[in-house]
């Protein structure tokens, strides 16, 4: 016997909803919003596509501060055509799709809650619901909702953490990616090689002398790419590369950066070239305190529903990366999803129910 809350999870899976490809399920979320009696605001995409962010207020009846619920429309790849088996306590796929349960568990919480909600017109403290596009698309819609400011809430609950219930990720990586471009000279390989300066020669010196790979628990860096274009009986003048890096710790980050651009610098120098360096910063870390009030709260919550609180911390990064910077004290909570991202990934029913009713007390409370 399927509980209400994994019938509409069936549902949802069912509607393709990859990322830029999310407006379909968005436009059918709403619907069911206004069904409920719910006027959904919804926010176009600051990119132009087909997509957007769906929010929500309550007001509520309780003399508290707003909560900012949240969990995101669009899925990874390979997500069309999804057919979900439900086998004893677990949804998954026939493996050649993914299952979509990130983050679509977190939107059948936060839709079933509201239809409760609206149904039973229980009293609640003042909420905020945000259905955000283009998460896996780089947090597209959690950067729009921080820059169109119309949140009120200080503190939010994103549903959308891999993992069983009682994971809460309460601190997640920074990550950003040095784009390098070194320059060298060309010269004719046959009568001038020793006028020439190769830039893979630069880059390879480079590469050699970086931090790389694990530098310690909360730190790492990989090389991505690097390309080169050489003529034949030439010296190469030019190579780019680039370089990920990811910290839990934001000074960290900025050290590896500094010591990055320094390396690289060092070995045009040594060659007699030169470098142009950009970074890009892909996310923001985040910790949140271990007495904070949001996660007290949070713990408290598992304790009464008997479930074992785990306040982790992560080296990926979700929307609440993206909250957290901007100034809005965010967790994110294992929803029950395994193996997201893969096509072995399913859904532990059970805690993705435990989950709805914990934040259903804690809304209602
Ligand atoms: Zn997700």
């Amino acid at each position: 016997m399927l509980s209400d809350l994994t019938k509409r999870f069936l549902e949802y899976v069912s509607i393709d909803s990859e990322s830029r490809s999310e407006g379909d399920f968005i436009r059918h979320l709403r619907s069911q919003l206004v069904k409920m009696g719910y006027e959904p605001a919804f926010y176009p995409a600051s990119d132009g596509s087909d997509r957007g962010n769906l929010f929500l207020f309550l007001e509520g009846d309780k003399q508290t501060d707003p909560l900012l619920l949240m969990a995101h429309t669009d899925t990874v790849t390979p997500g069309r055509g999804i057919k979900p088996i439900v086998e004893k306590e677990y949804i998954h796929t026939d493996k050649t799709t993914i299952l979509g349960g990130d983050d679509k568990a977190g939107v059948s919480i936060l839709m079933e809650l509201l239809d409760r909600l609206a149904s039973e017109k229980t009293a609640h403290r003042p909420l905020e619901i945000l259905f955000s596009y283009g998460e896996e698309s780089g947090m597209n819609g959690a950067r729009d909702a921080i820059a169109g400011s119309y949140i009120r809430s200080k503190k939010a609950l994103v549903l959308d953490s891999m993992g069983t219930v009682g994971k809460i990720v309460r601190a997640s990586a920074g990550a950003s990616r040095m784009r390098a471009t070194v320059f060298g000279k060309s010269a004719h390989t046959g009568n001038a090689i020793s006028e020439g300066i190769n830039a893979i020669q630069i880059a390879a010196g480079a590469i050699s002398q970086l931090p790389l790979m694990e530098i310690d628990h909360i730190t790492n860096a990989n090389v991505e790419s690097i390309s080169s274009y050489g003529d034949p009986g030439a010296v190469t003048a030019k190579c780019t590369f680039t370089v990920s890096v990811r910290s839990g710790s934001p000074k960290r980050l900025l050290e590896l950066k500094e010591q990055m651009t320094q390396t690289v610098r060092k070995s045009a120098d040594d060659f007699g070239g030169s470098a142009d360096i950009f970074w890009e910063d892909d996310y923001p870390s985040f910790e949140v305190a271990k007495d904070d009030e949001l996660l007290v709260e949070v713990m408290r919550a598992y304790e009464d529903a008997g479930v074992a609180a785990d306040p982790v911390y992560s080296g990926g990064a979700s929307d609440a990366n993206i909250l957290n910077d901007g100034g809005i004290r965010a967790l994110n909570l294992g929803n029950g999803t395994l193996k997201v991202h893969t096509t072995d990934e399913n859904l532990h029913i059970r805690s993705f129910e435990l989950l709805y009713g914990i934040v259903y007390s804690m809304v209602t409370k």
